[in-house]
C-alpha cells in the first residue's frame, strides 16, 4: 500500500480533514482535502465537521484552526513550522503601543500568534487588510506585524496607520529584490507580474496585480495573459500549473522559499495521524478573545 493510500485509509477512520496552505511541498498539496491561502483556511476550518484536523501550515494557522475548532483536534504534522514574521510582534510591544495610542483600533495580520489576536479588534488576512482596515470605527490603526502589507494599505485608504513593529517582515518575500526582477524581464520580456503584498513596495508599485496567494490563482486565471512572473513562495507554482494548464508561470526569484512551510512531509502526515500527535492548543482565556478578533474578520469577509 502507497503512502498515500495509507493516509487515505487513516483519514477515513478518523474523520480527520488535511488542510494545506498553497507554499506547502506538491505531494502535500495533492493529499490535502483543501489548499489555499490564510482567509480560505480559515473559512474552512470553520466550518468543517471533521473531528481531527491537519493542518499543514505554520505554527499560527494551526493556532487559528484551533481557536475556531475548540471541541477538535487540531494537528500539526511538525511542530518546527513556525512562521518568522508572527515572532516579530510582542506582545508587550503591542500593549504599548495600545497605551500609547489609546483611540486607535488593532488590525492584525493572521500572520500573529494566539496571545497578540486576544488583543486585536479584528484580524485581517493579506485578502482582506485593506478592505478590513476601512470597516474600523478609528482612523488611526495600529497595523502589524508586516510593514509591507501595511504599505499596501496604505496605497488604499485615507486612515493613519502605524506599523507595529516598525520594520516586520516576511524574510522569503522581503529578499525579492528589484536585481531579481530586472533578470525575469530579460528572461521573459511578455510576463504579466503578480505579486503578493508580503513584497517590498519597490516590488509592489511595479507590478500588474497585487493579491493573496488564492488572489494570484484567480487573477491568472481569469487574466488574458499567457505569461506570468509569480511574485511569492515557489510553492503557489505548483498550484497554478496544475489549475492552468494552458499558460506559464515563472518565479520572479528561485530563493524564494519557506523553509517553515516546508518541513511538513508526507512522512509527517502519515504519523501525526497515526499517533493524533503533536497537538496544538490554545489557552481557553486566550483561544475566547482571539476568537472574536477571528471572528469579526470572517463576518466582514462573507
Ligand atoms: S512565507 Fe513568510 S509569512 Fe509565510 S510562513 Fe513563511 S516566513 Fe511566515
Amino acid at each position: 500500500m502507497t503512502r498515500t493510500n495509507t493516509i487515505e485509509r487513516l483519514k477515513d477512520r478518523k474523520n480527520a480533514v488535511i488542510l494545506a496552505h498553497n507554499y506547502q511541498r506538491p505531494e502535500i498539496q495533492d493529499i490535502a482535502d483543501f489548499v489555499g491561502d490564510s482567509l480560505g483556511l480559515s473559512q474552512k476550518a470553520s466550518k468543517t465537521d471533521a473531528d481531527v484536523i491537519v493542518f499543514c501550515g505554520v505554527d499560527f494557522m494551526a493556532e487559528t484552526a484551533a481557536i475556531l475548532n475548540p471541541d477538535k483536534k487540531v494537528l500539526i504534522p511538525d511542530l518546527g513550522a513556525i512562521c518568522p514574521m508572527a515572532q516579530q510582534l510582542t506582545t508587550e510591544e503591542l500593549l504599548e503601543a495600545k497605551r500609547k495610542y489609546p483611540n486607535a483600533d488593532v488590525v492584525l495580520y493572521i500572520n500573529t500568534l494566539a496571545e497578540d489576536k486576544a488583543h486585536a479588534d479584528c484580524i485581517c488576512t493579506s485578502a482582506n487588510a485593506a478592505q478590513i482596515v476601512e470597516s474600523m470605527d478609528s482612523d488611526l490603526i495600529l497595523f502589524g506585524p508586516d510593514d509591507n502589507l501595511a504599505h499596501y494599505v496604505r496605497q488604499r485608504t485615507n486612515k493613519k496607520i502605524i506599523s507595529i513593529p516598525e520594520y516586520g517582515l516576511c524574510p522569503t518575500h522581503h529578499q525579492i529584490t528589484g536585481a531579481d526582477l530586472s533578470d525575469a524581464r530579460k528572461r521573459h520580456p511578455e510576463a504579466k507580474l503578480v505579486v503578493h503584498p508580503e513584497c517590498t513596495p519597490e516590488i509592489q508599485e511595479v507590478a500588474d496585480h497585487i493579491a493573496s496567494t488564492s488572489g494570484m490563482v484567480r487573477y491568472c486565471k481569469a487574466s488574458a495573459g499567457k505569461e506570468f512572473l509569480i511574485g511569492t513562495e515557489v510553492g503557489l507554482l505548483h498550484r497554478l500549473k496544475k489549475e492552468i494548464p494552458g499558460k506559464r508561470f515563472y518565479p520572479l526569484s528561485k530563493y524564494a522559499v519557506c523553509p517553515h512551510m516546508k518541513m511538513h512531509t508526507l512522512e509527517k502526515v502519515e504519523r501525526a495521524l497515526e499517533t493524533e500527535e503533536p497537538e496544538v492548543t490554545v489557552r481557553k482565556g486566550v483561544a475566547d478573545k482571539a476568537r472574536e478578533a477571528m471572528g469579526r474578520m470572517l463576518e466582514l469577509s462573507r
